[in-house]
């Protein structure tokens, strides 16, 4: 498990463009991967409100995973989530039930 930063110790930041997220697919270089457990999830949507690339997937209103297209693995989404459904692993270490779901990358 990678060492999270606790709350407070995040540093504020920015993106050139609002919307621009979209367009800016993750390359190879992301280590870490945020894994939901679903069941612990309370689809409260905060990891979905901070997200800062939009990789938070929902459908009807449900938290339904994560686009690994866009997460470039930060981890603030499991330092935030109120109920610790979030882990974030070494994307090496990811088993294919933990990728099941994510759309594939043309990188890998
Ligand atoms: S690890 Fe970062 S980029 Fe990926 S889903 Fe969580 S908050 Fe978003
Ligand atoms: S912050 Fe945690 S409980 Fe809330 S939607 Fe995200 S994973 Fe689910």
């Amino acid at each position: 498990m990678a060492k999270l930063l606790k709350k407070g110790q995040m540093k504020p930041g920015t993106i050139a463009e609002a919307g621009s997220m979209s367009r800016l697919n993750t390359g190879t270089w992301r280590t870490y991967c945020p894994v939901t457990d679903l069941e612990k999830c309370t689809h409260c949507m905060i990891c979905w409100l901070l997200c800062p690339d939009s990789a938070v997937q929902i459908e009807a209103g449900k938290k339904v995973g994560t686009n690994l297209q866009y997460c470039k693995g930060c981890g603030i989404c499991a330092t935030e989530c109120p109920v610790d459904a979030i882990e974030i692993k070494l994307e090496s270490e990811m088993s294919e039930q933990e990728r099941k779901g994510y759309p594939a990358r043309e990188f890998w």
